[in-house]
């Protein structure tokens, strides 16, 4: 089988938006500049984690090199500085998410670990056996777990929104799983292999009709939309620094002040508390409370840097930019016979999800690594869905504001390769 790749009809502006000055940008990521088995490196694999601007990396050099040392605890120069720019970096968080208050940002790991925060100290406390708590069936695997291991523990029951052919929920079974049972909500705001971007302000008010919290996974939608959780109104939102162009090991968890002031630390440890003695430990305030241990101060730093880089620019450029390349790309990918996207919901973010008659996704990866274009193969930590879609794996390039339809062009020449290497 060969596959039919016409050229584009559009051949201006491949690089220049009027949205964006993508060259600019690209000189931003020293990354970008690299070879990889002697071609040009074309990064389709930013859902699996984002490159990283030379503005964030000169923040972790500069913190490393000038102000090293821990924070909170310091009477110290360094330490102050230190712990300026690591409750800084909170604030900007603030900002970004339009919290009310830097007390309802927690520095965690990442989204993971924001996910079982909230599992492991609200949900301990808030269920009971036969309590029921919703997910969707598009969930990433630490969006499942958590839950699961939750309701074992409590005898408690997980439920699971079902979705169409094209990934997309449906509402209506959702209204009718909300009852008097379903103590929390959590769902992904845009699904990491199939790009659907659900409609979470409507899932958040359907849930809050009912008294019930809802916890939203943002890790592919916070580099990708703006965001306001005064205005969706979640209880929680939690993401992953990597994902939106800071380090690894750092992430957020948004949760409502009067929540977080509710719940009960997740670990113990320093930092945690306000007073301990053999008898009795008086637990601190939040945020503090849920960040025992010295933090990944230099990865809140990073983050913080950014947050201040993608707000520069915009995330409504981003989002608009980010939406052209995926109609492009829809458009591409569209025209090769032998090729089915998988995932087609009408509100999309910037992932290209696909299968090629006849050929492992593993075999995809393997042909296009050889020309330099970096993808994701596998079931992108999403079982359930690739479950739902009869699928073992799918081939998934995910773009980001940093791509060009050039890039696109050449993944498109790649995919002829493989139909080649495999006919
Ligand atoms: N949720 C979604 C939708 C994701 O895409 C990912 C990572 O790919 C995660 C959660 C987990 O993020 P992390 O591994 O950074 O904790």
């Amino acid at each position: 089988m060969s596959a039919m790749s016409p050229a584009p009809r559009r051949r201006a502006s491949l690089v220049d938006s009027p949205l964006l000055d993508v060259e600019k940008i690209r000189q931003d990521f020293p990354i970008l500049r690299r070879e990889v088995r002697g071609k040009p490196l074309v990064y389709l694999d930013s859902a699996a984690t984002s490159q990283k601007p030379q503005a964030v990396i000169d923040a972790l050099v500069r913190y490393y090199t000038t102000e090293n040392s821990n924070v909170h605890r310091g009477i110290h120069l360094l330490s102050e500085e230190a712990t300026q720019e690591y409750e800084g970096a909170r604030t900007k968080v603030q900002a970004f998410l339009n919290a009310s208050s830097p007390q309802e940002i927690v520095f965690v790991r990442g989204t993971t670990e924001g996910i079982n925060l909230v599992a492991g100290s609200y949900g301990r406390q808030n269920l009971r056996e036969g309590d029921e708590i919703i997910i969707s069936a598009m969930e990433h695997h630490s969006n499942i777990v958590p839950w699961q291991i939750l309701c074992q523990e409590k005898g408690a029951r997980l439920r699971v929104i079902p979705m169409n052919d094209s990934g997309e929920l449906l509402l209506e079974e959702y209204e009718r799983m909300l009852g008097p049972r379903t103590r929390l909500v959590a769902v992904v705001h845009v699904s990491n292999s199939l790009g659907t971007i659900n409609p979470v302000e409507e899932i958040i008010r359907l849930a809050h009709r009912q008294g019930v919290p809802v916890l939203i996974d943002g890790a592919q939608a916070a580099p990708h939309l703006p965001l306001d959780v005064r205005k969706l109104d979640c209880d929680f939102y939690v993401f992953s620094g990597h994902k939106i162009l800071g380090p690894t090991g750092i992430g957020v968890l948004y949760g409502k002040a009067s929540l977080l002031d509710s719940m009960p630390p997740y670990q113990g440890g320093g930092d945690m508390i306000k007073s301990v003695t053999f008898e009795k430990t008086v637990y601190n305030d939040i945020p503090y409370r849920f960040e025992a241990g010295t933090p990944h101060i230099a990865g809140a730093i990073g983050l913080g840097a950014a947050i201040d880089y993608l707000s520069a620019i915009g995330l409504d450029r981003v989002a608009a930019y980010e939406h052209q390349l995926l109609e492009y790309g829809t458009e591409r990918l569209s025209q090769i016979r032998g090729l089915r996207i998988i995932g087609t919901a009408r509100e999309k973010a910037a992932v290209l999800s696909f299968v090629l008659d006849g050929i492992h996704p593993h075999d995809i990866g393997t042909v296009l690594d050889s020309e330099g274009i970096a993808i994701r193969t596998g079931h992108h930590c999403t079982q359930p869905v690739m479950a739902r879609f009869g699928i073992p794996a799918t081939a998934r390039a995910s773009l980001a504001f940093y791509n060009t339809k050039q890039e696109i062009d050449v993944l498109v020449r790649g995919i002829d390769k493989v139909f080649e290497v495999f006919s």
